[in-house]
């Protein structure tokens, strides 16, 4: 079966952009029930053999509810990792690839932001490599870029209101803005875009145990 990955940090220390309540609830209830209901569908036993990540491309060809639910689980793992308190410096590869592709990290910003406001309804906001050529995309529901094998995700922000209403009500805007500015794991992104462009997985959910 899957577990629930353990935050890497403590409840309260992405306050007060993201509050304890927020993470406990997120965390503790949506995300264990993702996995919750993952390891349920996965009941054959072929959960102790896959990797999560092969779980979410296999379901992606036809198997609509366990997809949502191990893409789901997958997204919130990533997503956890994807953020520390107070954020990290820019390492220079990302910041020259940022470069390329969006001028600079303001320009890569604004993208991200822009992509988040103009995304309608529920789902995740994401920067990609494509090898060492970037992009900003978002997806909706439970949408997975690990579908695409030539994609690696890099970063991603949760869309869904149940990750900013209780902080940040109906601002999305309001709630990105922050999240990005002081919250991201920049040296994480850039160890993404290290295995991107080395040909590597890069982050991988944690194994299954028996
Ligand atoms: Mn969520």
């Amino acid at each position: 079966m899957f577990i629930l990955p353990d935050l890497p940090y403590a409840s309260g220390a992405l306050a007060p952009v993201i509050s304890e309540a927020t993470l406990l609830t997120h965390h503790g209830k949506h995300h264990a029930r993702y996995v919750e209901s993952t390891n349920a569908l996965l009941a054959n036993g072929e959960a102790s053999r896959a990797t999560l990540e092969d779980v979410v491309r296999r379901a992606a060809r036809g198997d609509t509810s366990l997809f949502n639910n191990a893409a789901q689980a997958w997204n919130h793992a990533f997503f956890w990792r994807c953020m520390r308190p107070g954020g990290a410096p820019v390492p220079d590869v990302l910041a020259a690839a940022v470069a390329l592709a969006f001028g600079d990290q303001a320009g890569l910003r604004s993208e991200f932001l822009a992509e988040g406001a103009a995304h309608f309804g529920s789902g995740w906001l994401w920067l990609v490599a494509r090898g060492a050529v970037l992009s900003v995309m978002s997806t909706h529901d439970a949408g997975s870029p690990l579908v695409d094998p030539g994609l690696t995700p890099l970063l991603v922000c949760d869309l869904w209101e149940h990750a900013y209403y209780l902080d940040h009500r109906n601002d999305r805007t309001g709630f990105l803005i922050a999240w990005w500015d002081q919250l991201v794991d920049w040296s994480f992104v850039g160890a993404q875009l290290d295995a991107a462009i080395a040909d590597e997985a890069g982050w991988r959910y944690p194994e299954a145990v028996a």
